[in-house]
């Protein structure tokens, strides 16, 4: 596909793979087996992403960012998650939320959180949504109970607005300068039309971070607690509508997101075939080498059956984000659901082709591929997307 890419889209492209080989890669499994979840991030490799434009890519170019396109931060994302999938979602993360600062930001807004958030090379953002009892009902409610959904409440007083609540599985809660808390302003309505998007910056009195997450996959990527206990946040501070923080559907943050996970789920497909492929022409098996052997040879065409047609998937789904301006979500979900299969497939047939052919002795990057990809099975409450998308084909 390098074919129908733009000189830009590939000067990235290149620059990603770069970085990603000679940065991400030596440093990927020495952070994925620190035992204490905190202690996995590592500022230099940040710092290092900073300085060549990977961390502010997504900022439009008027607020001193780069303005990639879609199809580059799927280049991107793809190439850094060859090398260390989690360490790639840890940039792309702060995209996420650019977009959002793009999407319901004002002027001031924009220039104030941008300001910020370009001229500091350990600036990560965060975002959070998900609550101890509130995760997919934030987006898919039961129709019985109107009022389920995030519980977080913001009260206004005086003129500034009070949090009260908490929030769990926050990516970068405990290392991000500004996190945009989505929160319930009218507990009457349905979390769909109730609930309103604040910037809390960190050091806000009252803002508490809880545990650190210790997950079995994306190591690195760091998700916390939060707790607000009494948090004051200016009403400059509110990003979009009272009370619509759901309901826009077609701004750039809601074509990223499943996009971003799609394209990160490639770049672990590329890593698991050329790390089979490698294994095939190096090891012998029953006096031949193990490439020669039938077996073999069939996981790994499954294995580019299944790659070559996610790719196709994101980059179809890249370059629509990047030319129409509403765009219909459910093929962005469906390639969510698409994402998820072939990756967790791909690395299953990755991490067999290593156990048998080592008699018992499983790579350590084989099996990590794997804990990365069954990640996507949570992430997204991945049976919850796919029932938003069928009832978007119904
Ligand atoms: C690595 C990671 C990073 C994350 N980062 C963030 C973040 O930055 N910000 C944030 O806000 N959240 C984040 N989350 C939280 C994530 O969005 C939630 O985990 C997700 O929404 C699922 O919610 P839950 O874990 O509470 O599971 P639940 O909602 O309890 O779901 C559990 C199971 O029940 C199924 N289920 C749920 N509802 C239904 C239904 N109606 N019908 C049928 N089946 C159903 C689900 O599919 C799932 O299999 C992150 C999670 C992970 C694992």
């Amino acid at each position: 596909m390098d074919h129908l890419l733009t000189d830009t889209q590939r000067a990235w492209q290149l620059k990603a793979r770069e970085f990603a080989e000679t940065e991400i890669r030596p440093l990927s499994l020495a952070r994925d087996q620190i035992a204490a979840p905190a202690e996995t991030i590592d500022w230099e490799i940040i710092k290092k992403g900073s300085r060549l434009g990977i961390r502010t890519a997504a900022v439009p170019t008027e607020y001193g960012g780069h303005g990639i396109d879609f199809t580059t931060q799927a280049l991107m994302i793809a190439e850094m998650a060859k090398a260390d999938s989690a360490i790639a979602k840890s940039f792309s993360q702060s995209w996420k939320w650019s977009h959002l600062i793009v999407d319901n930001g004002n002027d001031e807004q924009k220039k104030r959180f941008f300001d910020a958030f370009v001229n500091d090379d350990t600036f990560v953002l965060g975002g959070g949504i998900t609550e101890p009892n509130a995760g997919s009902d934030n987006r898919l409610p039961p129709a019985d109970d109107p009022k389920s959904g995030l519980q977080l409440r913001a009260t206004l007083d005086g003129d500034t607005w009070m949090l009260n609540g908490s929030k769990c599985y926050i990516a970068n809660a405990n290392i991000g300068k500004l996190i945009f808390a989505f929160t319930r302003t009218d507990p009457g309505m349905p979390v769909q039309e109730g609930t309103t998007i604040f910037a809390v910056p960190r050091g806000t009195p009252g803002l508490k971070v809880g545990k650190v997450f210790n997950k079995h996959g994306w190591r690195f990527y760091q998700n916390a607690e939060l707790f607000f206990e009494n948090v004051r946040v200016p009403d400059s501070n509110r990003l979009g509508a009272l009370n619509g923080a759901h309901k826009k559907h077609d701004g750039k943050n809601s074509k990223f997101g499943d996009l971003e996970y799609a394209a990160n789920a490639l770049g672990i497909c590329d890593a698991a075939i050329e790390m089979a492929t490698a294994h095939g022409r190096t090891h012998r098996q029953a006096g031949k080498r193990l490439n020669e052997h039938q077996l073999f040879q069939l996981k790994l065409s499954e294995m580019h059956m299944q790659t070559e047609a996610l790719r196709s998937f994101v980059m179809r789904i890249a370059a629509e984000s990047d030319c129409t301006a509403n765009i219909s979500r459910k093929h962005n979900m469906l390639l969510m659901n698409f994402s998820t299969d072939s990756m967790q497939r791909v690395c299953y047939l990755n991490l067999a082709i290593h156990r048998s052919a080592a008699k018992g002795e499983i790579s350590a990057r084989a099996e990590k591929l794997v804990r990365d990809a069954i990640i996507w099975t949570h992430i997204a409450g991945d049976s919850v997307q796919r029932m938003k998308a069928v009832k978007a084909l119904l």
